[in-house]
Formats: structure tokens, C-alpha cells, sequence
């Protein structure tokens, strides 16, 4: 994995702890309405990777085979998923 913004492989692979309880974070998608059915979930875990050269924080969520496949089976509903994830409506 490279970090996008400077292209170093230097990544620290961490966890994102909440600050109460030391909880981690998860991911939940933005339309549960639709993405429950889709992966018939709630959360998945978030794996951050901390770039050593330029400090950008990369997050990644932890689909599982299961999630992929069902991904997969709807394909054409995610792209407005997507973009309403990127446009930063979801709640943390
Ligand atoms: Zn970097």
C-alpha cells in the first residue's frame, strides 16, 4: 500500500480508538437503508495506515468476502452511495 498524497510506502498500520472508552471506530455506511440489505450489516472495522513522510492518514474498511460479493451483486446503486459518502454527509 502507498500513501496518496506523497507515494511513500512508508505506512504505519494503526487503529482508530475512540477517546472514552478507548472503543475502536467503526464504519457504518451513510444509507443503511440500502447498504443493509446489501451487506446485512451494521459496522466494519477501520485499519488507518499513518504515512511517516508527509503525515497523511489513510483509512481503510475491512469488507469481508461476503460484503464484496453482495457489493458486487448491486454494483450499479454504488456509485451514488459513494459519491454521497465522499461528499461528507455521513455522521461519525
Ligand atoms: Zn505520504
Amino acid at each position: 500500500m502507498k500513501c496518496s498524497a506523497c507515494g511513500s510506502t512508508a505506512l504505519v498500520e494503526g487503529s482508530l480508538i475512540g477517546s472514552a472508552d478507548g472503543g475502536r471506530l467503526g464504519f457504518q455506511p451513510a444509507d443503511m437503508s440500502t447498504l443493509k440489505q446489501m451487506f446485512g450489516m451494521g459496522i466494519r472495522r477501520i485499519v488507518s495506515y499513518g504515512c511517516i513522510h508527509c503525515r497523511n492518514l489513510e483509512l481503510t474498511v475491512e469488507f469481508n468476502e461476503g460484503d464484496i460479493q453482495k457489493y458486487q451483486e448491486f454494483e450499479g446503486q454504488q456509485p451514488g452511495v459513494l459519491e454521497r459518502i465522499n461528499s461528507g454527509e455521513e455522521t461519525v
